[in-house]
């Protein structure tokens, strides 16, 4: 078995301990004698899974008791469209854009209603975080939204904005368990899993329970409800079950470690040993405003595409997988998430300053 280091941006690397043990369990889950996989999901065995997941994620995050946990499926998107629907009461909100999942999530809450952009960095390719200190929030915002960590472009909010009293719902998919977060300072925080958690399929909705409305238009449909969701404590219907015990499995792998303040520091650690490089080499460089980067993705380039597309080759080679940028900037993209470990993003580092002696940087 060889197992390659996964710098994936999503779908991405899941902690090793954690996927030996889902093997173990596979064909027969605590003596059930079936796999998670076969398991009713109105089992007692399934809804132990389901509420031990729920309850260490609380434990985790430190979630205040007047906020709902919500396991549902349709991915990151899908909120960009259920966050409007169940919101927009004034029917107006705000979007901050600093990437292409802000974008997409201000051009979906246009169609229900008046989504105002009050910011954006789209003017140097989202290579920075705006100054949201002193923003124009509408007196009508039902609420301000941000994508907190950009998995595209590798920045990262070092505070939160100003919402001058608004409601802030944050996208975190790419953020989601990295580090410490006030969950009282948000309304939702919401993130598809398959970047930091676990496996794809499921997106974890973080919502303060007077943020539900009782009622929603009747056009809404009701898988697209939250309160639909609350009140069935995310068993309405079949829910993605082998992902959320998955992602259970991931909330105690993080317990274990030592929980996100644990995490962070090594998050931080890692990031470091690779910017500083970045920093240092006369062949790569970073592509993020210093003060904006990412713990997460670290984006990066040589200036020339051929010589990029070698580097990505060679790597994928050697056994580093998934360096290639998004298709949608070029150059390459490291994203370590809390299960790269941090031997990961060394070897990559000794990697690169073998590819830079080679390729003509300066020794
Ligand atoms: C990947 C990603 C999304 C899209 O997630 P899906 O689950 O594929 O819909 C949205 N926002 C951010 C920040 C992401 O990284």
């Amino acid at each position: 078995m060889a197992r390659v280091y996964n710098f994936s941006a999503g779908p991405a690397v899941l902690p090793e301990e954690v996927l030996k043990e889902a093997a173990d369990e596979m064909l027969d889950y605590k003596g059930t004698g079936m796999s998670v996989m076969e398991m009713s999901h109105r089992s007692a065995a399934y809804d132990a899974i389901i509420k031990e997941a729920e309850q260490d994620l609380r434990d985790l995050m430190d979630i205040p008791d007047n906020y709902k946990v919500l396991f549902l499926q349709g991915g990151a998107s899908q909120q960009f469209a259920m966050i409007p629907m169940n919101l927009m009461k004034n029917g107006v909100a705000d979007y901050i854009v600093t990437g292409q999942w802000a974008k997409k999530a201000y051009a979906e809450a246009c169609k229900y209603g008046k989504a105002v952009k009050i910011a954006s960095s789209e003017d140097k390719t989202f290579s920075y975080i705006p100054d949201c200190s002193d923003l124009p929030i509408d007196e009508d915002a039902d609420y301000v939204y941000i994508c907190e960590n950009n998995t595209i472009y590798g920045t990262k909010y070092r505070e939160l904005p100003n919402t001058k009293g608004k409601t802030l719902v944050a996208d975190v998919s790419s953020c989601f368990l990295s580090e410490p977060v006030d969950v009282s300072r948000y309304g939702v925080i919401y993130g598809g899993v398959q970047k930091n958690i676990g496996p794809a399929g499921v997106v974890i909705v973080i919502i303060r329970e007077d943020l539900i409305p009782e009622e929603v238009d009747k056009s809404v449909p009701t898988m697209l409800q939250y309160k639909v969701h609350a009140d069935a404590q995310s068993l309405y219907n079949t829910p993605p079950a082998y992902g959320i015990y998955i992602c259970g499995k991931v909330f105690k792998w993080l317990k274990k470690m030592g929980g996100l303040s644990e995490m962070k520091k090594r998050n931080e650690e890692k990031a470091r040993i690779l910017y500083d490089f970045l920093d240092s080499s006369s062949l790569f460089k970073g592509t993020v405003r210093k003060e904006d980067r990412s713990l997460m993705n670290v984006p990066f380039v040589t200036g020339d595409k051929e010589l990029d597309a070698k580097f990505v080759a060679e790597a994928k080679a050697a056994g580093f997988e998934n360096l290639k940028g998004h298709r949608t900037v070029g150059g390459m993209r490291a994203s370590i998430y809390n299960a790269m470990p941090k031997e990961g993003v060394e070897k990559l580092v000794a990697f690169m300053k073998k590819f830079e002696e080679e390729n003509g940087g300066k020794k």
